[in-house]
């Protein structure tokens, strides 16, 4: 018989976690006006809200905490990390942030100005906020296949590069500060993005002498689906993907929370000398010295370890085929997910899921409150509330999908974990009929309202 899969790790250390009853849940959802981001972590029984900062690291990251240097400038850690990164992208000017969306804060405060275009696939929500907020625009050039989740295509994060070339024709090299790849795509459903549209995009950029910044939090993972996916990467390493997806762009933002498998932490890698020069005043302004930036020297050094370990077949093929697990239990059952599945999450089709519940009482964000009710699981909404308003109209954006996200965080929960978040999706969709009404907003801020939201449940009779 051939062997099942098994995980290339064992567990060392444990974290208790808290079951409670379904009247408790209502109490806590309700007082927490039904914004899931308001719940404490004692509340939450399975947390898949994200896979930002959430994983497990490894006894070499946690060895590297006790050996990081935290000189404020010219720690050797600084050099372990950048040395790795330069390694893996071929970017040789690295600056570190305490975050994503404080890289994008820094390097768009270089780029972009008032009245910019960035086009992009399906901009994450952070970078269209850093973008909004200065009066630019977010331009969603994926293609088609994104937005029908019944429809099969192996790199729905793919940008369309005749919506790219109409974009250009409107506004023009001058209003187009760069061109925003997310490696894999979050907002579509952590769909890739393939070599081959790499390129073209790149050929495209270099038509019109257009900068490629990667938003790359997810760039390890995309490199598995490349290798898993796209002809003639089978017999490649994911580090000669990896190498080779970079090569392609000037310049990257990460998010270490995900593919860096830290807790917190981030950086900006850059092949362009003056950007670079240019991004370290503000680094320095916003994050802290060149060679920290927001971050301490252990993490820096946790960091260099764990994108060493992210970058290796091993890791994720458990990784991606833990997120596969449960979507395939999901299929099976009939649950309309995103397919494939993507590689941090599942992505459950709120709209084909409660189809008796109006769009304008929030579908997603109602399945998302009936599963933790259901479970004690908190997932995460990505549709309506996420979309935010649009800026000029200041009406309701509808995104083409409506989707709650199982984000899966790295290394920390079991199969069994995944048999239970399945159990709860199908009891909620025995009974999904039954379920006609959502919520109302009764506070929401003028930007990313998501986290901060307060609802009312909608009553009808
Ligand atoms: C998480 C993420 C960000 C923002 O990073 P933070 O570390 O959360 O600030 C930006 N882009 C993508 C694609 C992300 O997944």
């Amino acid at each position: 018989m051939k062997l099942p899969y098994a995980e290339p790790y064992k567990i060392k250390m444990i974290e208790p976690i808290f079951s409670s009853s379904r009247s408790e849940r209502e109490q806590w959802i309700k007082k927490a006006r039904y914004n899931l981001f308001n719940l404490k972590s004692r509340q939450v029984f399975i947390d898949l809200l994200t896979d930002s900062g959430t994983g497990a690291m490894s006894q070499e990251q946690w060895s590297a905490i006790m050996s990081g240097d935290e000189s404020y400038a010219g720690s050797r850690s600084f050099d372990q990390m950048q040395e790795t990164i330069t390694s893996l992208t071929g970017f040789p000017y690295v600056l570190p942030t305490h975050q994503g969306r404080a890289a994008e804060n820094v390097l768009f405060s270089v780029l972009v100005k008032e009245g910019d275009v960035i086009p992009g696939n399906a901009h994450f929500d952070t970078t269209k906020g850093h973008i909004e907020f200065r009066k630019a625009s977010a331009f969603d050039c994926t293609i088609d296949a994104a937005g029908d989740t019944t429809r099969y295509h192996p790199f729905k994060g793919n940008i369309d590069i005749g919506k790219l070339e109409n974009i250009y024709q409107v506004f023009g090299k001058h209003r187009i500060p760069m061109i925003i790849v997310t490696i894999t795509c979050n907002s579509t459903g952590g769909q890739p993005v393939s070599m081959q549209n790499l390129r073209e995009i790149r050929a495209f950029a270099d038509r019109y002498g257009i900068p490629v910044i990667f938003d790359a939090a997810r760039f390890a993972e995309n490199a598995y689906f490349i290798k898993t996916r796209e002809k003639g990467y089978e017999d490649h390493t994911i580090r000669e993907i990896v190498r080779e997806m970079f090569a392609l762009a000037d310049g990257m933002t990460m998010s270490s929370k995900k593919d860096g498998i830290v807790n917190m932490g981030g950086f900006i890698a850059l092949r362009n000398k003056a950007i670079y020069q240019e991004s370290t005043t503000f680094n320095i302004m916003f994050e802290g010295y060149i060679t920290y930036g927001g971050m301490s020297g252990r993490d820096m050094a946790a960091l260099a370890q764990g994108l060493e370990e992210a970058t290796t077949f091993e890791y994720l093929e458990s990784r991606i085929r833990q997120v596969q697990y449960l979507g395939q239990q999901l299929h099976d059952k009939g649950i309309p997910v995103q397919e494939p599945f993507g590689g941090h999450a599942i992505f459950v089709d709120a709209n084909r899921f409660l189809p008796h519940v109006p769009r304008a009482e929030y579908i997603a964000q109602t399945l998302a409150l009936e599963l933790y009710i259901e479970s004690g699981v908190r997932a995460v909404e990505i549709g309506t509330l996420l979309a935010d308003r649009d800026p000029e109209t200041r009406e309701n954006r509808y995104p083409r999908l409506e989707m709650v996200r199982l984000t899966i965080p790295r290394r920390v929960y079991t199969s069994n974990h995944m048999d239970y978040v399945a159990a709860a999706l199908q009891n909620i969709y025995l009974r999904r009929e039954t379920i006609t009404s959502g919520y109302r907003i009764r506070y929401e801020a003028p930007i990313m309202r998501h986290f901060t939201v307060e609802l009312e449940k909608i009553s009808r009779r």
